[in-house]
């Protein structure tokens, strides 16, 4: 398996939509700790994102730092990326076609990483693992599938342009270190007990 920096290498090269490869200023592939526990997986780079070439940097990805550091985190401490990994331009919504062709980097990506949990930031991310559900109702409920915890999320940006998510969005950041929790106890209580020789 490729490490992450390789793949990154790879998708950075990515010349697969025409359009955004032609349009891009930068490709955002994602940043963060490449052996993180949880990854935050939003929509698409925006205008700041492709000046950077860094995922969540503008007015968004400041109130992304906030939630995390209401939990305790750094951006250092998770990895943080997005469904699509070039920005569209005139920031519209992404393609069908363009979901399905950056489909196979963030599979990869997760892959490398094997986070313990993935926390979906907006519609297109949960689309991406859960196609068909809606974000109103399954925001803020963990599930695990895969021996990997989901738990989607209302995009950041979502708050921003509608005050009354904010605090929703605040309040289900909240329930990520209990959840991160006990998943690790489960995972401790089902592994084996070693047997001492002496
Ligand atoms: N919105 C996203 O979904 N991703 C970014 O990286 C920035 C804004």
């Amino acid at each position: 398996m490729q490490t992450l920096s390789e793949l990154n290498c790879h998708i950075e090269a990515c010349q697969q939509c025409e359009e955004l490869a032609q349009t891009r200023n930068r490709v955002v592939p994602g940043e963060g700790d490449e052996k993180a526990q949880i990854v935050f997986v939003g929509e698409a780079p925006g205008f700041h994102e492709d000046q950077q070439g860094r995922p969540f940097v503008g007015p968004a990805g400041q109130f992304l730092d906030s939630l995390l550091s209401s939990i305790g985190l750094r951006r250092s401490d998770v990895y943080i990326c997005n469904v699509i990994k070039c920005r569209p331009p005139g920031n519209r919504d992404p393609l069908p076609v363009e979901i399905k062709n950056c489909q196979k980097w963030l599979d990869l990506q997760l892959e490398a990483i094997s986070p313990r949990m993935i926390v979906t930031l907006g519609r297109y991310s949960l689309a991406k693992f859960f196609p068909g559900e809606t974000i109103g109702k399954v925001h803020g409920k963990e599930r695990k599938r895969d021996n990997i915890v989901f738990f989607p999320m209302y995009h950041p940006a979502a708050a921003l342009h509608q005050q009354s998510l904010r605090q929703t969005i605040e309040e289900d950041i909240k329930k990520i270190p209990a959840i991160l929790a006990r998943s690790e106890n489960v995972e401790a209580e089902s592994k084996p007990q070693q047997l001492s020789m002496f």
